[in-house]
């Protein structure tokens, strides 16, 4: 444990008298503590109030990778607001990267692991889609990003499974778990106050001085920020609602020696373009990888067979690996897939709704509500067409769980197909060569003495009549099951 965690531990305090602050944040996760931080460097009294303890969610259970973008597709984001300002939205994912860049140093985060690239994988031969989404990002959304060929994506990652790629250079990885507790350490240093075991019962936003009530305190705040993702309930339900939670698992395997090398030489983070897979090396010879889902709470440890059998999957050189660790938290997604980001009513702020892409997303809603706040910047309304939407209750929660296994179900399909197809055209490719190379010896035959029937030239074999070999067979698949589509079920 580094210094860092000491200190988080050391100061965990849970509030047990009355205060006055200019922000009290609700929840201490990435979002809740990146608006702590930002707001207590620009002078602002800052208090935040945790019901568990730091982390406790999603925010220390994450991979760590940092990318630009949303849960939103970019090319669905200029359909739903425009190029001028899906333009504007990329820009800020990117400065949320970088934010998380500046801060996750090894002076102030010991042992936080920065490593760069990652690497997005398709699951179908989508060459031509590529090439659009790879000129777009360069050329009208200044990112860098590489397309890479099937080749060059199967020399680093050795698996028939994936096709295309787009590699970002410019994004990264970061040990997660040291970030969160970093970011805290650093929000305490500028002057913000952490509570935690200090769950927030209701809150009374209206008048000037809004009532924040705990179990054991009362405080009151000019602002409030709601970054308690699809656990803060009791203070504000109906926002609650507007999160579909999901429950993303995730395993780290035990080390996997030189075997891990031969199948992997790719060191960065690896997702695919369903959102099914996301995994990457640590340690040197471990696996962690992120993919069963369920819309309800389960024991991670429940969920080790599961990535294990994936991995199998998708890597079948490596054998059955054991899981050492797994571990999970909840991702609130919104019915547009776009974050939470604004001022619901003067002074009572939101910031959630991050799915999984929550590093830069939150890191950025962080700067803009303190900025608002403190400086009059305006440009979280940018979020204002994503509007709250009910996400449906229970039922949405069951209609949920299975839209997530019929995307499963469509992706495994969709791959199988592209597998296969792929198998098919190698062999037309072959029976092609061989009819070409026998037509070839039969064209240069020198010409002889024709022999008598039944009578071989000596010293010259039989000519051989080119034979096409047998049409391709179809390969048999590996069952397209509901469960997390290839037998990979819970
Ligand atoms: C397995 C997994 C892997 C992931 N990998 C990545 C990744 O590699 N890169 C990436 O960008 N994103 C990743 N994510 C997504 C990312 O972790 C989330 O988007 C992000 O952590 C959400 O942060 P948050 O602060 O909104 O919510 P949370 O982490 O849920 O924090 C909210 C906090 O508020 C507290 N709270 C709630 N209600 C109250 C209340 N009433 N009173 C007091 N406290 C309250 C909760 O206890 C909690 O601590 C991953 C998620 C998972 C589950």
């Amino acid at each position: 444990m580094n210094e860092g965690l000491d200190a988080a531990s050391r100061e965990r305090a849970r509030l047990s008298f009355d205060l006055d602050v200019d922000i009290c944040i609700v929840g201490a996760g990435l979002a809740g503590l990146t608006v702590a931080l930002e707001a207590a460097r620009l002078g602002a009294s800052v208090a935040v109030l945790e019901g568990r303890h730091v982390g406790r969610n999603a925010s220390g259970n994450q991979l760590g990778t940092v990318m630009p973008g949303y849960a939103l597709s970019l090319g669905e984001l200029i359909e739903r607001v425009g190029f001028e300002d899906a333009s504007e939205l990329w820009a800020l994912s990117k400065q949320g990267a970088e934010y998380v860049r500046g801060l996750a140093s090894e002076e102030s985060m010991p042992g936080i692991a920065m490593s760069e690239g990652v690497l997005e994988v398709s699951n179908v031969d989508v060459g031509d889609q590529l090439i659009s989404r790879l000129q777009m990002l360069n050329e009208d959304f200044a990112t860098e990003a590489e397309g890479w060929q099937i080749d060059r994506v199967r020399s680093e990652l050795k698996t028939g499974r994936y096709f295309h790629g787009v590699y970002y250079p410019r994004a990264f990885q970061i040990d997660g778990r040291k970030y969160i507790h970093g970011l805290a350490s650093l929000a305490r240093r500028s002057g913000a106050r952490i509570f935690e075991d200090t769950p927030v019962v209701s809150i009374d936003p209206s008048g000037i001085r809004k009532r924040i009530v705990t179990p054991s305190a009362r405080l009151r705040a000019s602002h409030i920020v709601l970054a308690g993702n699809i656990h803060l309930g009791a203070p504000l339900r109906r926002l609650s609602e507007t999160l579909l939670p999901v429950w993303r698992y995730a395993g780290i395997t035990a080390p996997l020696g030189d075997r891990l090398g031969e199948a992997l030489a790719f060191r960065g983070s690896v997702t695919d373009t369903d959102n099914i897979d996301h995994f990457r090396v640590v340690d040197g010879d471990r696996l962690m990888w992120a993919s069963p889902e369920t819309t309800w709470a389960a024991n991670p440890k429940r969920f080790a067979g599961a990535i294990s059998r994936r991995i199998a999957t998708i890597f079948p050189q490596l054998g059955r690996v054991e899981i050492a660790e797994a571990f999970g938290g909840a991702i609130g997604q919104t019915v547009h897939g776009m974050p939470q980001i604004g001022q619901l009513r003067k002074g009572l702020w939101v910031a959630s709704g991050f799915g999984r892409q929550g590093l830069n997303t939150s890191a950025m809603a962080g700067q803009l509500i303190a900025r608002s706040i403190l400086w009059g910047d305006e440009r979280w309304r940018l979020f204002s067409p994503f509007e709250l939407v009910w996400a449906g209750g229970i039922t949405g929660r069951v209609a949920g769980y299975f839209v997530g296994l019929w995307n499963r179900g469509a992706s495994a399909a969709g791959g199988a197909l592209a597998r296969h197809r792929e198998r098919v055209r190698i062999q037309d490719r072959v029976r092609e060569a061989r009819l070409a190379e026998a037509n070839r010896q039969a064209g240069q035959r020198p010409a002889v003495r024709r022999p008598q029937p039944g009578r071989p030239v000596p010293g010259r074999p039989r000519p051989v009549r080119p034979q096409a070999p047998p049409p391709p067979q179809p390969q048999p698949e590996a069952p397209v099951t509901a469960d997390h589509g290839e037998g990979e079920g819970v």
